[in-house]
């Protein structure tokens, strides 16, 4: 959807990479603009939608998420966006999503209309002012809404021109793929085997299996054999990640330093669909994800059990509604928990890493 009348975004501003005509003129080897073909068949995603039926129209769905994270130009992204109007305090995430969209001459976006932030609305809506098409969907308000889940299910394939039994189908062949991750995910938190990075990687990159799922099954599975003859390695202590993806650098490998694994890491986790489910319907009420946190903390709570868990981090995203959360995850958990917070891609800060130091010595001199 073009909306007429729009104008290029903003005045040149430092950090501003666009052309007077709306295009995006800055280098960026990682990130280069699609050709026209490219960007006819693929399906920007700003967080997990039903892939499946991404796939069953015939399109590829591509998480900007972690293309932007992974572009390794993310800050220049973040102030690219700001530059383009986003304030500079909101969600460096949502700036990061719209600014890597852009570059990339996206044509479709899917959108989380409800089960994700207002964050997202706006910068749909700014999507669509620079004239991409948005596909919504919508998660039900209640993981108990069936009816409304087939309903959303229904509208998001007809928007894509998918069928829902081919949809059906991708799940069996999608399912294979999430396995592949779910046993990395096992080997690193009950084989000391693979480490937390590997783990974090392979089941966020579920959210769009790097858009080939079945190389990506073979990429996960020749892992799987390779990390099957690694001598074990335990961690002093085991932790969980709560909440969303950090947002900066460094984060695993300085825990991997200080004798830290995480061993339940929420999120990425869940973009796995690690429940097992028949339909697509069933799955996507199974992932906790887009409800509310006393959902997630029944997830949450069984997890940290099972896994042995010794303390929990939780992840906040400056200027996120999640951060509202963290009394209710404290008030819920009988383990340690030690919240961090941080506003754009970069380096773990020395405060943070004084307060994980702090947190570690603490947890291990309870053991
Ligand atoms: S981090 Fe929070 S505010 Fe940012 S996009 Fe995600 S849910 Fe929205």
């Amino acid at each position: 959807m073009s909306l007429e009348g729009h104008e290029p975004c903003g005045t040149p501003a430092p950090g501003c990479a666009q052309t007077a005509e709306g295009g995006c003129s800055a280098p960026s080897p990682s990130l280069p603009r699609l050709s026209e073909r490219d960007a006819a068949r693929t399906v920007g995603i700003t967080t997990t939608v039903p892939s499946e039926l991404i796939f069953a129209a015939g399109l590829i769905p591509m998480d900007l998420n972690n293309l932007f994270i992974g572009s390794g130009v993310a800050s220049d992204l973040v102030a690219e966006a700001e530059a383009c109007g986003f304030p500079r305090n909101s969600c460096a995430w949502n700036k990061g999503v719209y600014a890597t969209a852009r570059r990339l001459g996206l044509r479709r976006v899917a959108a989380v209309v409800q089960g994700d932030c207002s964050n997202t609305h706006a910068m749909m809506e700014m999507l669509r002012a620079d004239g991409v098409d948005v596909v919504p969907f919508s998660y039900p308000y209640s993981p108990d809404d069936a009816e409304w889940m087939q309903l959303s299910l229904e509208r998001f394939a007809r928007a894509l021109g998918a069928s829902l039994d081919e949809g059906e189908r991708w799940k069996k062949r999608l399912d294979e793929a999430r396995a592949a991750t779910l046993r990395i995910d096992a080997l690193c938190w009950r084989d000391d085997l693979a480490s937390s990075e590997e783990q974090h990687l392979w089941t966020l990159s579920c959210s769009d299996f790097l858009g080939d799922p079945d190389s990506f099954r073979a990429t996960a599975d020749a892992l799987v054999s390779e990390a099957e003859g690694r001598e074990p390695r335990s961690p002093m202590l085991r932790l969980a990640l709560l909440g969303i993806p950090p947002i900066c650098e460094g984060f695993f490998e300085f825990l991997d330093r200080h004798g830290a694994r995480v061993v339940f890491n929420e999120t990425p986790r869940q973009f796995a669909m690690p429940k097992p489910s028949d339909t697509l319907a069933e799955q996507y009420l199974n992932y906790t994800y887009p409800y509310d946190v006393f959902y997630r903390l029944a997830d949450i709570r069984e997890q940290i059990a099972e896994r042995r868990v010794d303390g929990a981090i939780h992840y906040v995203q400056s200027f996120c509604y999640r951060h509202t959360q963290d009394t209710l995850i404290r008030r819920a958990l009988n383990e340690p928990v030690l919240t961090i917070e941080c506003d754009r891609p970069a380096p773990l800060d020395l405060r943070t890493q004084t307060r994980i130091e702090a947190f570690i010595e603490m947890l291990q001199a309870a053991r």
